[in-house]
């Protein structure tokens, strides 16, 4: 049996006609950039999320630059984030000119730690290079814990931009007046910026972006910022860039939204069928330790996506001979992230960032395994996918 980690074909061919016929419009009304297509998607975007506005920008890294450069941070400047996410976090932190200030990740939910972040937004008060801007990252499609990250957002007055590249859907119970609302990711910051990558779960058939938001002026920044901070045109009282959304992008991802809760309950469904298979194979806790869905206990199945598994991480002794040993059946996995951002060779000359430790983010990095959770996956698959790993400790 073959077990790829993703394969995007399935959705693919129910939404085929649909989404040519998308792109036939956009290619036969000749307007490729911006536009009533991308407008539209924004707004779907921005309902989804429950936003007042969605910017299309060109990438999820560019979702990030944009976020930092609109609210002007830049030289001098710090960012607290995690070290254990994908490079763009860091990247475009360091590529406005600001430092990365990293705060280990709890234990269960691989996401930053805000007690952690507390003391370090403490220490940080009267320094001559100030924390800007609170960095969270909803890792692997489960929202970090919100709630005391925001309560440090109003004590510091530190904005937050939610890395929501993987979680869009995923959602957080804050609490109002004693009782719980569910907030989706993107949502609770001042900026949420989401990736349409093709292995997001809205993934587009190229690059993609956006950023929302529900401060109106902050969004009309952001429009500027997209389009080389013109405005009116050819009048720039900032420098931006060329941020935009491909138009061609926006309407297949109309297309696709639609569809998207239906693939995040068949995400969540293989999920719970790994947890049984794996609890009836004996594996739990020793040797496999499953992810923990942190939100769980205030979870209504049905309705609420407090997680949408972009990836369904475990973590395991002997990873990479388990692993190798997965490749040699037939089954895709990956390892998210072998090396943490601290640890990276560009910041190596950075002995501020280089030389600090992390341990729980350094022991995710040795431990942990992305196993195929794609909605289309059979039963037999996931047997044979727990079968595998059960035959490999033995
Ligand atoms: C995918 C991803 C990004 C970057 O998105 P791109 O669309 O690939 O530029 C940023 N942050 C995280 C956590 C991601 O997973």
């Amino acid at each position: 049996m073959n077990v790829p980690l993703l394969d995007l074909k399935p959705q693919l061919e129910v939404l085929r006609a649909e989404i040519l016929d998308a792109v036939t419009g956009v290619i036969d009304s000749t307007g490729y950039i911006l536009g009533p297509v991308v407008e539209r998607f924004e707004n779907e975007v921005a309902e989804y999320t429950g936003t007042k506005f969605g910017v299309g920008v060109s990438s999820g890294t560019d979702a990030l630059l944009a976020a930092l450069m609109s609210l002007d941070i830049g030289e001098g400047d710090r960012v607290l984030t995690t070290p254990y996410t994908f490079f763009a976090t860091m990247g475009t932190i360091l590529r406005t000119g600001a430092t990365p200030v990293f705060v280990d990740i709890e234990k269960d939910s691989f996401n930053v730690d805000p007690r952690l972040a507390a003391e370090t937004l403490e220490e940080a008060v009267g320094s001559s290079n100030p924390i800007k801007a609170i960095l969270p990252v909803h890792l692997y499609g489960q929202c970090a814990d919100m709630q005391p990250l925001l309560d440090l957002s109003k004590q510091y007055s530190i904005p937050i931009i939610e890395d929501a590249a993987q979680a869009i859907g995923a959602e957080y119970p804050l609490e109002k007046d004693g009782s719980i609302e569910w907030h989706r990711a993107g949502s609770m910051g001042i900026a949420g910026c989401f990736s349409f990558f093709p292995s997001k779960n809205l993934g587009g058939i190229g690059d993609g972006g956006m950023v929302t938001t529900s401060d109106k002026e902050y969004a009309a920044i952001l429009r500027y910022n997209r389009n080389h901070g013109a405005e009116p045109k050819y009048y720039h009282a900032r420098v931006g860039g060329n941020f935009r959304l491909d138009t061609i992008q926006a309407a297949v991802l109309s297309v696709k939204l639609k569809h998207l809760q239906k693939w995040h309950q068949a995400r969540r469904k293989n999920a719970a069928t790994y947890s049984s298979l794996f609890t009836d194979a004996g594996l739990v806790n020793e040797p496999v330790e499953l992810p923990h869905t942190v939100y769980g206990k205030y979870a209504d199945h049905e309705q609420h996506n407090h997680h949408i598994y972009n990836q369904f991480v475990i973590k395991v002794p002997k990873r990479d001979a388990l692993r190798e040993h997965l490749a040699n059946n037939s089954i895709g996995s990956e390892i998210y992230y072998p090396l943490c951002l601290h640890q990276q060779e560009c910041v190596s000359g950075m002995p501020g960032i280089a030389k600090q430790h992390f341990p729980i983010a350094e022991e995710a990095a040795m431990t942990s395994l992305a196993l195929p959770i794609y909605p289309e996956l059979s039963g037999e698959q996931l047997e044979y996918v727990v079968r595998t790993i059960k035959n490999f400790y033995q």
